[in-house]
């Protein structure tokens, strides 16, 4: 029974010359979203963003549904609406609202005795012959007509259990009856990319979606040990890149296999500094791969204190060891803040499957919690010409570019 669904976005985001290209990206990225739902017309009319099909008829509950599910994953849409679209005259709202309303208050008198609703409508049309108020009396009286029986039904503006909202334009009016909220932030690709470590842990999944959120396009890289680790340290991480991409153009995956240079380390170095020490190795190589993906930071899922590597001087010591910005978003954040955020964004269970993760392999029972970068600095010279290592490790890196 709905022909448009209309999408909000946050006016502040939109200032100045940002606006066109804020617009823009926004409606590219919901062509690509609902790219599954042929002939879909999205257009802007002033301010806001227009899905209807192309030959303006009803949408089918499948397409409606479906236009639901991916709005969600569309980061700059703050809330959108499923309307009904037609002529500017109030025969057409009296009409729309007689037939639709039934429906809704049905649906509500089912549950509950009494129910409450109140009318908003605006006019953008001025020449429009009822005003605002007038046009909300009207429809308020149209409703009360098609329940005249109903004595449970009552006028609450303040909380309404239905409202019923109309708006009438130069060329068009429309009626709705919900407004959903979207997933908020700027639209992906209004902003640069960036390279994320991912891990099959709970952490770095949450700290891209944040960047997502932020407007970055974000690639991935992440480092197992094969054959130390098994196939499912990858095949994990894969499925985690999947549910990431469902917000984005997929970003490329970078699959490293770290084992060659944690083998130099075992054999070289002493052992309580390990994890600093693949730590700095994995950075080198992910901030080498930036050029390959058009990056131009990197994001980690650290947050301070949380393990040995993550203690402020350990921290700076891997920061250290290459010369480019690094995203921490998480970084003052408690666990369990995280847990509920990778709880909302579907990556939760996926990451507590129990894979072996590459940072455990020859990992110390005891690793140093204040290594400071002199001495991590002094451990990596007895490594010799570690770059040929690290240059051979990104020649054979795997690229995995998404599900399809
Ligand atoms: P997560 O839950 O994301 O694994 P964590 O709490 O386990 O994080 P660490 O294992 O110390 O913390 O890792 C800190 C960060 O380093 C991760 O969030 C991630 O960005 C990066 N990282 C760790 N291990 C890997 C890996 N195998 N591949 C890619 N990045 C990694
Ligand atoms: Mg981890």
């Amino acid at each position: 029974m709905y022909n448009a669904v209309i999408c909000r976005y946050h006016e502040i985001a939109t200032k100045g010359n940002n606006r066109h290209m804020f617009e823009n990206q926004l409606i590219e990225n919901l062509r690509y979203l609902l790219r599954g739902i042929p002939d879909l017309r999205i257009s802007k009319v002033r301010g806001r963003i227009w899905i209807e099909r192309r030959d303006r008829e009803f949408f089918s509950s499948e397409e409606l549904t479906g236009i639901d599910r991916y709005l969600n994953y569309a980061f700059g849409i703050e809330s959108f609406s499923p309307v009904i679209m037609g002529p500017a005259n109030m025969e057409f709202i009296r009409a729309t609202v007689a037939s639709k309303a039934r429906e809704i208050f049905a649906r509500r008198f089912a549950r509950q005795e009494r129910v409450s609703f109140a009318v908003r409508a605006r006019r953008s049309d001025k020449k429009f012959p009822l005003r605002s108020k007038e046009i909300e009396i009207d429809i308020a009286e149209v409703i009360d007509r098609e329940f005249n029986q109903n004595e449970g039904l009552y006028v609450d503006l303040n909380h309404p259990d239905i409202t019923v909202f109309c708006e009438v334009r130069d060329e068009f009016a429309f009626v709705y009856f919900e407004r959903q909220k979207g997933p908020g932030g700027l639209p992906v690709g209004s902003n640069p990319p960036v390279l994320a470590l991912l891990s099959g842990g709970i952490d770095s999944p949450v700290a891209c979606s944040m960047l997502l959120k932020r407007g970055c396009r974000v690639h991935f890289v992440t480092f197992h040990s094969s054959p130390y680790t098994p196939p499912e340290t990858c095949s994990k991480v894969k499925r985690i890149a999947d549910v990431l991409n469902r917000h984005q153009h997929p970003g490329k995956l970078f699959l490293c296999n770290l084992v060659e240079i944690q083998k130099a380390i075992r054999d070289n170095c002493n052992p309580r500094l390990r994890t600093v020490l693949y730590r700095r190795m994995m950075f080198r190589i992910a901030e080498k791969l930036m050029s390959l993906c058009g990056a131009r930071a990197l994001v980690t899922g650290e947050s301070v204190g949380q393990v040995a590597s993550q203690t402020i001087t350990n921290l700076g010591t891997i920061d250290e060891a290459i010369s480019t910005l690094v995203l921490r978003p998480l970084i003052g954040m408690d666990k369990n803040e995280t847990i509920n955020i990778a709880r909302n964004i579907g990556t939760f269970d996926l990451s507590s499957e129990q894979v072996p993760d590459s940072c455990t392999v020859f990992a110390p029972d005891q690793p140093a919690t204040a290594v400071a970068l002199d001495k991590a600095q002094r451990e990596e010279q007895r490594l010799g010409d570690f770059w040929a290592v690290l240059d051979e490790i990104i020649k054979n890196c795997e690229i995995y570019t998404g599900e399809e």
